[in-house]
């Protein structure tokens, strides 16, 4: 597809403007181009048929189904949508209150207020700061506040934190950027923390373990209360990787579980858009003994007066601008007052349910390195196809041919050749069933014709790339 720069045609216009009716303001001519911008000139009609062309290059939820595992993909309704694009929010500048409107953002400070009570309420924590602005971003105000906390009870020898080897790659990153060193506790057969090797590994020097339940297999844990206890034996904290909260919500709270620190990400459970790479929300919540900690502002309330409070003397500073992503925490507030207890436990409950469905229906084709009853996600293995020369990558190719986005592929680390599949609980049965039939077909050409998977996808815009390459060397025009 030609670049909009490709296509311009010099004299072309878009708009027409009348004359002014003014005279022509005199500015500095030190302010002036001396020569024209470097602009696409271009119709009305040709921009909107480029974009829309371009748009339509693009695969979301709205487009198709989008089984990426560990992401919870699900559909984001356009009820939120509306609500955060009231001009009432939307047009609010965020230091209004500051500028001495404080009662024209009452409206917008009592949204967060309220907010950082119901993700208390959710989680079974003691507070709550909507500030970092996605998971990762949560994860490393987590461990900043674990390290404060352990700073101010002059604890020096706190250096260590105990991360298993089935965690999402931010874990590691976000405790070494934070200044800790990481030990990695390997899995059980069962695909559960090794409650041995973590017993081992606790020593005085951990500060912490940062634990995602269920697990990335998509697994519940059964020892998690026991692992608790254990860690807090041992003076070191319980962080909660929130990821795959999906699989929970409204059924349990990971505060009840024994966890000291919770990141959310707003943009997976809590269906507001992922974006790309954004905008996303990763709100941080602790028990009662870390409050002190949490990233200033939060926004309190006193008779009846929303405000934020800057006057945290432990705190560990501003993680993100203002109150973080606030479009997208007001998108959430509105899917979490829609749905309210019940809904989520249906969530849940029917997430849970989709994911054991599509273990069930495929597990005769791939193989299932943990078969036993999964949460929200099922974690499968190509080993069998790639006995036969045909990769997870291929497989993951191979559907986007048949109309869906791939599911997430070789993560966990821990399994060979994984295909991780997460369908939520906002896709149809026709829908599950139609992606469980093009596995099962991928299956049958896998053992009957694997070289023809090789060349997939045939039928999008680009066909395989060197995808290293290609996010170092982007090359957008030659598409
Ligand atoms: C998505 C994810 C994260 C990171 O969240 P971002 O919002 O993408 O920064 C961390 N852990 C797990 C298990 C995840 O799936």
């Amino acid at each position: 597809m030609k670049l909009v720069f490709d296509k311009s045609i010099p004299g072309r216009k878009g708009v027409d403007l009348p004359p002014a009716g003014v005279p022509q303001a005199k500015i500095d001519p030190t302010l002036l181009r001396s020569s024209p911008a470097q602009l696409p000139e271009l119709s009305e009609l040709d921009v909107v048929r480029h974009y829309t062309q371009l748009s339509t290059m693009n695969f979301g939820l709205d487009s198709g189904f989008y089984p990426l595992g560990s992401c919870t993909m699900k559909y984001n309704p356009k009820m939120c949508e509306a609500i955060a694009a009231d001009a009432r929010f939307a047009n609010l500048h965020p230091l209004l209150q500051m500028a001495g409107g404080l009662k024209e953002s009452q409206g917008a400070l009592a949204m967060l207020h309220h907010m950082q009570d119901l993700l208390c309420e959710i989680c079974g924590m003691a507070a709550f700061t909507t500030q970092p602005m996605a998971g990762a971003n949560g994860e490393l105000t987590g461990v900043l506040i674990m390290a404060a906390y352990h700073r101010a009870r002059g604890n020096t020898a706190k250096k260590v934190v105990l991360i298993p080897d089935t965690a999402h790659g931010t874990n590691p990153a976000s405790a070494a950027i934070a200044g800790f060193e990481v030990r990695t506790i390997k899995s059980d057969r069962s695909g559960d923390i090794d409650i041995e090797a973590l017993r081992s590994a606790l020593d005085d020097s951990v500060a912490g373990v940062m634990l995602t339940a269920p697990s990335t297999l998509g697994l519940f844990n059964p020892n998690v209360r026991k692992i608790a206890d254990l860690v807090h034996a041992s003076d070191a904290l319980m962080y909660y990787d929130g990821a795959n909260l999906n699989a929970i919500v409204g059924r349990c709270r990971p505060g009840d579980l024994g966890f000291d620190i919770v990141h959310l990400n707003l943009h997976k459970t809590f269906a507001t858009p992922h974006g790309g790479g954004g905008p996303g929300s990763g709100p941080v919540g602790v028990c009662d003994k870390l409050t002190p900690f949490m990233p200033a502002p939060l926004v309190t309330e006193t008779s009846g007066v929303f405000k934020p409070d800057f006057d945290r003397p432990q705190s560990i500073g501003q993680v993100a601008p203002f109150y973080g992503n606030f479009g997208i925490i007001l998108r959430a507030y509105a899917y979490i007052l829609r749905l309210g207890c019940d809904g989520f436990a249906d969530v849940s409950e029917t997430a849970v349910l989709n994911a054991n469905y599509i273990r069930h229906r495929l597990k005769n084709y791939y193989d299932l390195p943990y078969d036993q009853v999964c949460k929200h996600e099922v974690v499968f293995s190509a080993k069998r196809q790639a006995a036969n020369g045909v990769h997870a990558l291929d497989i993951a190719k191979a559907l986007i041919d048949r109309g869906f986005h791939p599911m997430t592929i070789y993560f966990p680390l821990i399994v060979p050749e994984a295909m991780m599949i997460e369908p939520t609980e906002t896709e149809s049965l026709e829908t599950i069933d139609e992606f469980c039939d093009a596995m099962i077909d991928i299956a049958r050409i896998a053992a009957e014709n694997p070289e023809s998977l090789k060349a997939c996808p045939t039928t999008m815009p680009v066909g395989r790339l060197d995808e290293t390459r290609a996010a170092r060397q982007l090359d957008i025009a030659s598409i």
